[in-house]
């Protein structure tokens, strides 16, 4: 998508601190970080969240999942805890319409979320 800022990082035109690329995924590191550790898993492909889902994108987010699993591992948070969240919809506080899924971790996170 021409003017969207996750397809723009995807493409290089913005800069971003990658963590994790390959043909299908990016994970790059949150520039607003809500937690010690706040990384952002991000499809190639643009969709805008899961009520854009086709089935096509049903193993991708699978992917997304084990992935961000992984991660945690390498990070070493797999063990203290961390959380993945998904916004869908202004009222969740989605602020980037590309489905994205955001890992945080290295410190208490407060339940039920604000
Ligand atoms: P949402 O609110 O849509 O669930 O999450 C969007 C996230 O993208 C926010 O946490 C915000 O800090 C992050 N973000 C927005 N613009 C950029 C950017 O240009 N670079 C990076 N690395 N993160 C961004
Ligand atoms: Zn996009």
């Amino acid at each position: 998508m021409e003017n969207c800022i996750f397809c723009k990082i995807i493409r290089n035109e913005i800069p971003s601190k990658k963590v994790f690329e390959d043909d299908r995924l990016l994970v790059i590191e949150d520039i607003g970080p809500k937690a010690p550790l706040h990384l952002l898993f991000i499809p190639k492909v643009h969709f805008s969240n899961c009520l854009d889902m086709a089935d096509s994108h049903d193993e991708l987010v699978g992917y997304i999942f084990r992935k961000a699993g992984e991660i945690a591992r390498e990070k070493g948070v797999a063990d203290s805890g961390f959380r993945l969240v998904q916004n869908n919809g202004e009222l969740a506080g989605q602020s980037v319409f590309h489905l994205h899924v955001h890992l945080l971790a290295g410190r208490e996170l407060g339940w039920p979320p604000g």
